[in-house]
């Protein structure tokens, strides 16, 4: 998977360096390539912006700054570019492992008031908004898009890490623990000491419908459940009434 990102900000994008992601740079299982809109200003101070037609606060990205870095960049046939944007769908799980299947994805940052219109309308294919907030720029967004991208590339992290997360069913994931067996007087539910594959399944499919259940009780009603999975959700529903 290749990454390119347009943006004013390309030092913000060391943080890719770390961790998950940096490794899988290193290891050439995804493609990180930064290009700095500003290096395509034409004008004798760098600018890359202008203020607004019909006035208003702010500064707007000029589109032929913006054209020319976008040009600069060779492209896969298949390259889709996406703006970051605060008017764009919410990303989601089901829209991060739809872009996981691109091959190359450009991601347009905008900053200050955003970027003039035409540029977006010659360019882009999808506008990304990452939710209902205004943020002061799209790199954070776009960190945040390769992020979560990234994590379906193969080979970037166990297989079984990618489907047992939160979502991954329509459901969030059930809780987790780890060595001390008791920390503060709190001990580790029993079933998952017994090491008892089957008891241990069924205990995690319930705590994830419980969460799912207690935290995000909308997930459920999108979700086509089992007939076993009513009767779970039925009985939560007749404890809370009882408690
Ligand atoms: N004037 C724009 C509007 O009201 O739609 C907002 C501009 S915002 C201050 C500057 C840049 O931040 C945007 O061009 C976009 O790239 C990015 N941005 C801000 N909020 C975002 C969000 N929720 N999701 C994705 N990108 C966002």
């Amino acid at each position: 998977m290749k990454f390119d990102v347009l943006t004013l900000f390309p030092d913000m994008f060391n943080v890719l360096k770390e961790s998950i992601i940096g490794r899988a740079t290193r290891n050439k299982q995804i493609e990180i390539r930064i290009t700095n809109i500003r290096d395509f200003s034409k004008d004798k101070h760098k600018k890359v912006d202008d203020t607004p037609y019909g006035g208003g606060a702010g500064m707007v990205l000029k589109p032929d700054v913006v054209y020319d870095a976008y040009v600069s960049i060779p492209k896969e046939k298949s390259a889709k570019v996406i703006y970051l944007s605060p008017q764009g769908k919410t990303l989601n799980q089901a829209k991060v492992e739809e872009l996981a299947k691109e091959e190359h994805l450009i991601l347009l940052c905008g900053h200050y008031e955003g970027i003039d219109q035409r540029v977006i309308d010659t360019i882009v294919d999808e506008e990304i908004s990452i939710g209902d907030y205004v943020l002061t720029g799209g790199e954070l967004p776009a960190m945040v898009l390769m992020d979560s991208v990234s994590r379906y590339v193969e080979g970037v992290l166990a297989k079984e890490s990618v489907g047992e997360e939160s979502f991954s069913e329509g459901l969030l994931e059930y809780p987790q623990y780890t060595r001390p067996e008791v920390f503060m007087g709190k001990k580790v539910p029993e079933v998952l000491l017994s090491g008892h594959h089957a008891n241990i399944r069924k205990w995690r499919k319930e705590k994830s419908l419980f969460n799912t259940y207690q935290k995000r009780p909308e997930l459920l009603q999108n979700r086509k459940l089992s007939e076993e999975e009513k009767l779970v959700i039925q009985r939560f529903k007749k404890e809370s009434k009882e408690n």
